[in-house]
């Protein structure tokens, strides 16, 4: 069976993350046979971006949420290793700006959606919004809950004018969250990493699932699915994610366009060339 299909959250269903294991490896065969496919779907993936950017009719818009030491940098940096920067961008959503706030909360997400023949990556993103704003009660919940289905409205318009979206929430236990939290605190080279906030989160551990099992299951649909990543262990996390990169783009049924000029004409006029 497909990655894909292993892990997709199936529209119109709940993902019910407190019975799926972020310790899982579905059909994974040890963590050297991972990292050799990583390395392979890497390669892979760098051929399809290249494709599609020559083709230049679509975008690929690549989602990634997580709980904080999560994994988002890891995924974004091993994962899209291989891609060219000319044709691919990484957005980070922060805590939104005094001018940002005074728009819709899709403003600033529309004007970063990749271009056609280009990958965009959100490190965090809209859903943001049906996420911390709501467990820290930022705004109404008349407001927050009628954004699903504004987001979704929004997401289909994209997928219309042809951008590719994929959703991934990299699913790591609480233990071991703790675990890495732990570890940033002792290793001198990921201490600027930490912040108040990581640890003070950890006491909202439950409303964050609860909210993420709500915009799971209402915003994963036909044309923007969610993939829940069983991330405790790295080298899966990774595998899992590339492979659903790589299987999705290869369903695009990309094309180099016919060459405009006349090949003929000018290998003549090249070859009787001095
Ligand atoms: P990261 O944790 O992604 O590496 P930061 O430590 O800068 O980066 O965290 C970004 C912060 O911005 C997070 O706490 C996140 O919840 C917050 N944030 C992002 N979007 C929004 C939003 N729309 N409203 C409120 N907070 C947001």
């Amino acid at each position: 069976m497909k990655m894909s299909k292993k892990l997709m959250v199936l529209p119109g269903k709940k993902p019910k993350l407190d019975r799926r294991d972020p310790a899982a490896t579905p059909g994974a065969e040890g963590k050297q046979a991972a990292v050799e496919l990583v390395e392979k779907h890497t390669k892979r993936m760098a051929a399809l971006q290249y494709l599609l950017y020559a083709e230049s009719k679509r975008a690929v818009l690549i989602v990634i949420q997580a709980m904080d030491a999560g994994g988002k940098d890891g995924v974004i940096r091993h994962v899209m290793t291989g891609l060219n920067p000319q044709g691919c961008k990484v957005t980070s959503f922060k805590v939104p700006s005094a001018e940002e706030m005074r728009h819709d909360f899709l403003w600033r997400v529309h004007k970063v959606v990749p271009a056609a023949g280009e990958v965009g990556i959100f490190n965090r993103s809209h859903y943001e919004d049906v996420l911390v704003v709501r467990v820290h009660k930022l705004v109404s919940k008349d407001v927050w809950s009628a954004r699903y289905r504004q987001i979704n409205a929004f997401e289909e318009m994209l997928a219309q004018n042809n951008v590719t979206i994929l959703k991934f929430f990299l699913h790591i236990s609480r233990g071991e969250q703790k675990k890495r939290l732990i570890e940033r605190l002792d290793d001198p080279t990921k201490q600027w990493k930490i912040s108040d906030a990581d640890f003070s989160e950890r006491r909202y551990w439950n409303d964050y699932m609860a909210a993420y099992e709500d915009a799971l299951s209402q915003c994963s649909t036909p044309w923007a699915p969610w993939y829940v990543i069983p991330a405790d262990h790295k080298r899966f996390r990774d595998l899992a994610v590339s492979q659903i990169i790589v299987e999705t783009m290869e369903g695009l049924d990309m094309k180099f366009p016919k060459p405009s000029a006349d090949l003929e004409k000018i290998r003549t006029t090249l070859v009787n060339s001095v």
